[in-house]
């Protein structure tokens, strides 16, 4: 198997170095990575400069760009080949309800199942790094499970892993997002130079962390395996706006 892998918190990551680790024990495995840490990316381009491509001595390939542009620049020349699966993380941190519109673990993985191949993003429940090689480990686990019991694809699957032991991480619950609150207020602080700056606030709390989602989950120290779609299309406003397309007949 040809995996291509990715992430969002830069080439020099633990995470990203766990998983590999890991993965390449189903096959070659080719790393383009972001150079800086881009958590919080989204599905960002960069198109208003070019992108470098430089090689580490790990091995890993890094770009001066965002985790969108590694695996786009990734299937669209740098790779003589296509991969069978887009694989993202160990992410420093979860990924659930609205955190997956914001991250750029998800869009790494996004970016693959754009191009129509099977796509995995990895994150590990909390911001430290204590138990990543047990999440590399279920990470590879779940993608060994999908080899053995394929699925159509392409799909995207967002994977929360609680930060504990492996041997405690033997439950996975297929899921669906839960919601958060708002984010927390903006934090306002001065320059030295007596200038207002200001620092986006933390994440909300879950609002909705009710059974069957990733919250509700993975705070019982569950693997979450949550399918997402892209289609963003709010079909119940779409149904209450049907008869807004005939609207410019009314005008006077
Ligand atoms: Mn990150």
């Amino acid at each position: 198997m040809r995996i291509l892998l990715s992430n969002d918190d830069g080439y020099l990551a633990p995470g990203l170095a766990a998983l590999h680790r890991e993965l390449t024990r189903l096959g070659d495995v080719a790393v383009v990575a972001p150079e800086q840490n881009c958590s919080g990316a989204s599905n960002s381009l960069t198109l208003n400069r070019p992108l470098s491509l430089f090689n580490a001595p790990s091995g890993f390939r890094y770009v001066n760009g965002t985790p969108t542009d590694c695996v786009h620049i990734a299937l669209t020349g740098v790779l003589d080949y296509r991969p069978d699966i887009v694989v993202s993380g160990v992410n420093n941190g979860q990924n659930m309800g609205e955190d997956t519109l914001y991250s750029g673990t998800v869009a790494a993985a996004t970016e693959g199942y754009l191009f129509g191949l099977p796509s995995f993003a990895f994150s590990l429940s909390d911001k430290d790094w204590q138990h990543v090689d047990d999440a590399a480990r279920v990470a590879v686990d779940i993608i060994e499970h999908y080899v053995t019991h394929p699925l159509p694809a392409p799909f995207l699957l967002n994977v929360n892993i609680p930060n504990r032991p492996y041997d405690e991480l033997d439950t996975w619950r297929v899921t669906r997002l839960g919601k958060r609150h708002p984010s927390q207020p903006v934090i306002c602080q001065e320059n030295p130079r007596g200038e207002p700056i200001y620092w986006i606030g933390g994440t909300g709390e879950a609002r909705d962390a009710s059974a069957g989602t990733d919250f509700h989950a993975v705070a019982h120290g569950e693997v979450s395996i949550t399918p997402l779609q892209l289609d963003l299309t709010d079909l119940t406003t779409l149904d209450a706006l049907h008869h807004w397309t005939t609207l410019t007949e009314h005008r006077p």
